[in-house]
């Protein structure tokens, strides 16, 4: 095969260019780019990425083979630019071996320097540099390195340190001093003959001498480390699939650690966490690449404004600062001006935020690498919007690049960093809505509210929630519970309430009786301290402080920009008028999902809503109704005014009714003492209402169906609430919607009701509101007959969420028990109750969208399944047409940014 796996640079020359990141990885692409812009960088050659995958096939005696000749012609083009040779021991050549992908995987695979080097050759090479400290140190980094990396050299015990680190700590010890760099000639040489003696002892085998073998071994290492844990495990959070593989960069080594007129560093071109138009980093004199993210010594500041923002963190004077450690902007002056006017060179270059590595050879720079930087959400605003002013990116470049869901980091209360540094991960659960929560345990809704009323913090700890803990969620900084997956009840609610929450943490224990939570075998009581990163599904033993999330204007300009591209609206799921408020100041265009059962358990409600629930005849049920009716009634007039002049669509009714009444006996004895009647009576009814599938059961319109008189109290409440609003002067738009059908009639019959009684209303209220009739699509059979109910509907709204349930036969509540198998073992690549599955559910919504234009051209369609807030399904939704998409009003700036992204990639 004749295919070409190796490409060189150097001396302004490449075969490569930045284009080429697929084949050469990111680092191989912009090392080939940087020398066709006139940067500094080491000669050298990248091997294409897809040699990875061909390693894992064929395995290393047959990869050194296909690639034998491609490399050797590749070293003599390093050797000939070099003017050395690979060793020599008259003068050689040394290099570095490093990985890249086409994403970048900052830290997860692996690097060999100082490579090349035996006996002799460093022999050689203390002839030629006369700097014998210089040899022996760079020698004794490479056994080591090359021990860890490529022979795999391991603590002897789990616990311990690198096996290499202890033995410098001894030779330390002895001499009594701190640094590595103050150890001598001859504690170096030492060094490296007792590395090598750990090698053999522990791997049976010599430490290869030969430079060629020693190349080989690195490159088949670097291969490797793509599947190293933490990199497949980078890979599945990043979604970064498998099949990618890495480039190996192989480049002459250039060295930071030959005297003080020597240095090695890490710049970036922007401030990665602010975002600020800040050049900034950090470097260390006389070391090599791994001492400055090691943490061995304290690396300075590139910048002497950086240097002064890190003593006033420190407590250090200025006198102290400059003297001790000053900035390269003081001590180098010259490289200074030097980098900073290459990094300004390459940000224009890139139109990005860079991240580069350099190193300083006597006196010489070179630049190692760069890459786009990886921010936080904050400077990820900032910057794009800052481009756009500065005129080096246009708008939809900018909202290109932001990552719709790294806006979240923007809307919710986050961690201190600093603390979190040193704060104790307990356990791991699902990050089911984000942001940062810590306060002091409690385990029953009611407590959360006693708590919360004396004073406290409190996290809530659940096996898993009901709608009845509403008020405890509420109530508490975040929920953290054992049980149920991203659409489990307190993750919906959680997210809707934009608390933190963690759910599904399998390994808690959670014991009500005696209010504990048993985790890892450590017991944590009621009042004990726990925090959550809703982010992440960590949980933390103890308080780690939180600081609210900042809002800044370029937030804001980036929103005004999608709006001015995007065809999909977004609206908000809302069940209360402050929920509604809030999303209507992240953007939100109306409502696309009010749940009125939420509106059911505060204490009066609950209590007509279960007399009406137990009433045993159509008379008693409309007594109780008719108590409820106020109380809805007034809740959709809080909601309909929030959002006034925008469109708010109300569901009927859509739970089973049994999770409307007590199943503890203390609540059924509360219940038959306010109700009048035996205990007996109402456990009877309440196991009356049990069912064996309650998710398909007696829920939805099949109550609306068989108590129309629920559906004619909600349709008197929803259209009494907008007369009265529209007699104030204002601009109702309610819409009512009928959940869970499945067949025409039911949807006919439901709005037969609704017509009817909104006639009655308009001539008692004597005034008529506009609003419009629609439907749920979210069982398979309203998907697949879509032309149909479109004859009845004005709407649809697509419930993703009992749609994924009834398309997979997945039940939404019990995911949790074998989602991490089919992850595992790649049956599914994600939880379709979070990112829609486009090719089975997304096939049934797009169906439906054109059944349902084929009989009402302008039918309107929206979805309020969880999916209305996960960038990828929202730009599938766009693709296919939609109208709005609905979600948490926390997700509605995510949602919006992704509606502008689906436009402009149309
Ligand atoms: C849905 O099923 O997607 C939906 C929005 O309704 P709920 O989650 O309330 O069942
Ligand atoms: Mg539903």
């Amino acid at each position: 095969m004749s295919e070409k796996r190796v490409y060189t640079f150097g001396n302004g020359q490449a075969e490569g260019n930045a284009q080429m990141r697929e084949r050469l990885g990111g680092k191989g692409a912009n090392l080939a780019e940087m020398n066709l812009i006139g940067i500094p960088v080491p000669p050298g050659f990248t091997i294409a990425t897809d040699v990875c995958n061909e390693y894992y096939e064929v395995g290393q005696e047959k990869i050194v083979e296909i690639l034998q000749a491609e490399v050797n012609a590749a070293v003599a083009h390093v050797e000939n630019l070099m003017n050395s040779k690979f060793g020599s021991t008259e003068n050689p050549l040394l290099v570095s071996v490093r990985s890249g992908a086409r994403a970048s995987m900052p830290g997860m695979m692996d690097t060999i320097l100082n490579l090349g080097l035996n006996d002799e050759v460093a022999e050689g090479m203390v002839r030629k540099t006369g700097n014998p400290h210089f040899v022996y140190d760079s020698y004794r980094r490479f056994v080591q390195m090359y021990g860890d990396v490529v022979l795999g050299m391991k603590p002897v015990n789990k616990e311990d340190i690198d096996p290499f680190e202890a033995i410098i700590d001894e030779v330390k010890a002895i001499r009594g001093i701190e640094l590595d760099k103050d150890l001598s000639v001859d504690e170096l040489k030492d060094l490296v003959a007792r590395f090598k003696k750990a090698i053999k002892e522990q791997t049976g085998n010599d430490f290869p001498t030969d430079p060629m073998e020693q190349l080989w071994g690195a490159i088949c290492a670097v291969f490797r480390s793509w599947m190293n844990e933490r990199a497949i495990l980078y890979r599945k959070m990043e979604g970064i699939p498998d099949e990618w593989g890495t480039a190996v960069s192989v480049m002459a080594m250039v060295f930071g650690n030959m005297g003080e007129t020597s240095a090695t560093g890490v710049c970036f071109s922007r401030d990665a966490a602010t975002g600020e138009n800040l050049f900034n980093g950090e470097y260390l004199v006389n070391a090599q690449g791994e001492d400055v993210v090691a943490g061995i010594r304290t690396p300075q500041q590139i910048t002497v404004e950086g240097s002064r923002r890190w003593a006033a963190l420190q407590g250090i004077s200025e006198e102290e600062r400059a003297a001790k450690y000053p900035s390269m902007e003081e001590a180098m002056p010259e490289i200074y001006k030097e980098l900073d006017a290459i990094q300004t060179k390459l940000e224009n270059h890139y139109r990005d935020m860079q991240d580069m590595e350099f190193t300083v050879q006597d006196g010489k720079l070179w630049f190692l690498q760069t890459r786009n930087g990886k921010r936080t959400g904050t400077a990820m605003v900032k910057i794009a919007m800052d481009l756009v002013r500065e005129g080096l990116i246009d708008e939809k470049t900018a909202l290109k690049r932001c990552e719709p869901q790294k806006l979240d980091e923007l809307l919710h209360p986050v961690f201190d960093k600093d603390a979190l540094k040193k704060a104790k991960v307990i356990t791991q659960g699902l990050p089911a809505s984000p942001g940062a929560a810590c306060g002091q345990i409690v385990f029953h809704a009611d407590d959360a509210q006693k708590w919360r009323e004396d004073g406290h913090r409190v996290v809530m700890v659940r096996i898993e929630t009901s709608p009845e803990d509403l008020a405890g969620m509420s109530a508490a900084e975040g929920i953290l519970t054992a049980r149920g997956g991203m659409t489990s009840h307190a993750a919906v609610v959680a997210r809707g309430m934009g608390k933190c929450c963690v759910s599904g943490a399998g390994a808690i224990n959670v014991n009500y009786k005696n209010k504990t939570v048993e985790i890892e075998g450590v017991v944590y009581k009621e009042g004990d301290y726990i925090s959550l990163n809703g982010s992440t599904g960590q949980v933390y033993a103890g308080e780690i402080p939180t600081k609210a999330a900042e809002l800044s204007g370029d937030f804001k300009a980036l929103m005004d920009l999608c709006d001015k591209y995007t065809k999909l609206q977004v609206r908000t799921n809302a069940d209360t008028p402050h929920d509604a408020q809030v999303a209507r100041s992240f953007g939100a265009k109306g409502i696309g999902l009010t749940r009125t059962e939420h509106m059911f358990f505060e204490d009066q409600k609950i209590v007509a809503m279960r007399e009406m629930i137990l009433a045993g005849s159509v008379e008693g049920r409309k007594k109780a109704l008719a108590k409820l009716l106020p109380y809805q009634k007034s809740d959709f007039k809080g909601i309909l005014e929030a959002m006034d002049g925008c469109p708010v669509n109300i569901r009927l009714l859509d739970p089973p009714l049994h999770e409307f009444v007590p199943h503890d006996l203390k609540g059924q004895q509360k219940m038959a003492d306010e109700m009048g009647v035996s205990v007996e009576e109402i456990q009877k009814r309440v196991e009356s209402l049990a069912e064996n599938n309650p998710m398909l059961g007696h829920r939805g319109c099949r109550l609306g169906i068989t108590f129309p008189e629920i559906t004619e109290m909600q349709t008197r409440a929803i259209l009494g609430a907008a007369c009265e609003l529209k007699k104030e002067g204002k601009d109702p738009k309610p819409e009512i919607m009928v959940p869970l059908v499945g067949i025409l009639y039911e949807l006919k019959q439901q709005k037969e009701v609704i017509l009817a009684t909104a006639k009655e209303v308009f001539a008692e209220e004597g005034i008529e509101v506009e609003f419009e009739i629609g439907t749920m699509i979210e069982t398979p059979r309203a998907a697949l007959t879509a032309n149909r109910i479109a004859s009845e509907a004005e709407y649809f709204s697509f419930g993703t969420n009992d749609l994924t349930q009834m398309t997979f036969g997945y039940s939404r509540d019990d995911i949790a028990s074998f989602l991490p198998v089919y992850l595992e073992k790649k049956i599914l690549t994600v939880d379709p109750f979070q990112v829609l599955d486009q090719n089975g559910v997304g096939q049934l919504i797009k169906m439906a969208v054109e059944k349902g234009r084929s009989v009402r051209p302008d039918i309107r369609t929206g979805i309020c399944g969880e999916h209305g807030g996960e960038p990828s399904s929202v730009k599938f939704c766009a693709k296919i047409g939609m109208d709005y998409a609905s979600c948490s009003p926390f997700r509605v700036p995510i949602a919006r940014l992704a509606a502008a992204q689906a436009a402009l990639e149309d």
